[in-house]
């Protein structure tokens, strides 16, 4: 294997100016990355171990432990941080044949929705510049809309794979709640989190998240369940021709179409429905009753977990020290130059929610309610739905600095939140343009339903991708079998 491809991969970062003073993407790239693909030659022809992922090179989320760059999380808090161990899921990319090349910008611990809360400067959209990439894998959709990897790995909380992947007209992916290891990955949220991926095509998720699913020994909550061939399935999908779709029920929750949708959003996931419905699915009209509570109960228990999870950056085992006579004195100091004021507001809120007194007023009711939204979606897919579509957002990638009010940047999750609380599996899909700004369409899936999810996704992107003469080509294709 030579490192061609590392190298390609470094010329369009170069040319896109991916780095600090342009559009800010990278956060710290893999020196050992070209010596590393080159060494991949070397057992390359050992039919034992197939490598999905020869020479590809993947870039990762800054809150995935590597061991060839720093983990920052994109926080003063862990400047420079080095993690003694690797997460569960760069070791599967590196046993793929994959070659980890960056690692990206992220919102400070994954808490926000435009990559603007980074410590170290907001990352820019490729598609326009002057507007956020979405988050908190910004920095990962950027790389993939960019062209700089073909796939790239993120984190998902409450739409952080599937928001960006919107905004920057790329796939992205999030699976069911366990059907990927935690291990390596910094906790904001536990019993949200889970790692999702972002490509340019269906079919290139569905190999990326086939390398990385399955058990893992270091994640208890990680799930003993087969992992389907989501590739394949997603290559004969887009294949099958005619009415592929045929006995698949999708349903439109009419909760996801508000009045004040935007237009272009509106029209496009209509096109969508249309596609859909021309490929041989029933689009049925349903309900999610319990949608409108997601953002409140999402805000409850997400910064609940975070404020017990972020308790462990006190400079005393991570990242700088600031510091001072007293350890107290030292905790406070470190935390408060270290975090930023997104993750502080996060850590007061949870804090507050699990105190004594009123921890029954919020932590425990968000919990019921939590279970209200849950049973929303057991109930549709019992009721013989197979596939939920809507809009992955509200509306299109908006400008940088023009979001300041928190509440009003929580609700670019109106529509993602409910799949990690309910943890079903969810995708986003580019579903066309509005004033020139990429717009997604979601499919979400009953739990492990990612099989289904990705035919019913690569079906779409074809019929799209034909409708419009942008064919959904231009994925490595790596599943074929075409790397080189
Ligand atoms: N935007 C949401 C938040 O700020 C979701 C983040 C995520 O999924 N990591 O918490």
């Amino acid at each position: 294997m030579s490192a061609q491809s590392v190298r390609a991969a470094r010329a369009r970062a170069a040319a896109v100016g991916a780095g600090r003073e342009g559009l800010n993407i990278i956060l710290a790239e893999n020196p050992e990355a070209e010596r590393e693909a080159e060494a991949l030659g070397a057992d390359s022809r050992d039919a034992s171990r197939p490598r999905p992922l020869l020479g590809v090179p993947v870039a990762l989320k800054d809150n995935i432990a590597t061991l060839q760059m720093p983990t920052t999380c994109g926080s003063r808090i862990l400047a420079g941080y080095r993690s003694p161990y690797e997460a569960t899921v760069a070791r599967r990319l590196r046993d793929a044949g994959a070659v980890l090349f960056c690692t990206t910008n992220m919102d400070e611990f994954a808490m926000g929705s435009s990559t603007e809360h980074s410590a170290y400067g907001p990352t820019r959209n490729p598609v326009d510049p002057t507007r956020v990439p979405g988050g908190s894998s910004g920095g990962s959709a950027a790389a993939v809309a960019a062209g700089i990897v073909p796939i790239a790995l993120g984190s998902e909380t409450g739409g952080s794979v599937r928001q960006p992947a919107s905004f920057c007209g790329v796939v992205g992916v999030k699976p069911t709640y366990g059907r990927v290891s935690r291990f390596g990955l910094v906790a904001f949220a536990s019993s949200l989190d889970q790692v999702g991926v972002l490509a340019r095509t269906v079919g290139d998720a569905a190999l990326g998240l086939r390398v990385i699913a399955g058990r893992d020994p270091l994640d208890a909550t990680s799930a003993e369940v087969p992992v389907p061939d989501y590739a394949d399935v997603a290559r004969r999908a887009a294949r099958a021709g005619g009415r592929p779709l045929a006995g698949t029920v999708v349903g439109r929750p009419r909760e996801y179409f508000p009045e004040q949708l935007h237009t272009g959003v509106r029209e496009r996931c209509a096109a969508a429905l249309d596609a859909l419905r021309r490929l041989g699915a029933e689009i049925r009209d349903v309900s999610l009753p319990h949608t409108d509570y997601a953002i409140p109960v999402y805000y409850i228990v997400a910064p609940a977990e975070a404020s017990s999870n972020l308790a462990r950056f006190d400079g005393v085992r991570y990242g700088p020290r600031v510091p001072r006579e007293s350890l107290v004195e030292m905790y406070d100091a470190t935390r408060s130059v270290g975090f930023g004021p997104e993750v502080t507001r996060r850590i007061l809120l949870g804090t507050y929610v699990l105190s004594a007194g009123y921890y029954d007023a919020y932590y425990r009711r968000a919990q019921a309610v939590r279970a209200l939204i849950a049973a929303d979606f057991r109930r549709v897919f019992a009721d013989g739905v197979d596939v939920l579509f809507t809009p992955t957002t509200p509306g299109p990638a908006f400008p940088i600095g023009a979001v300041s009010d928190p509440y009003e940047m929580y609700l670019n999750d109106i529509f993602t939140a409910t799949a990690n609380l309910a943890g079903v599996p969810a995708i986003s899909v580019p579903v066309g343009a509005t004033g020139g700004l990429p717009i997604g369409g979601q499919i979400i899936a009953p739990h492990f339903g990612e099989a289904r999810m990705f035919a019913v996704a690569a079906a779409l992107e074809a019929a799209l991708g034909a409708d419009t003469g942008t064919a959904a080509g231009g994925g490595i294709g790596v599943g074929a079998g075409t790397v080189s």
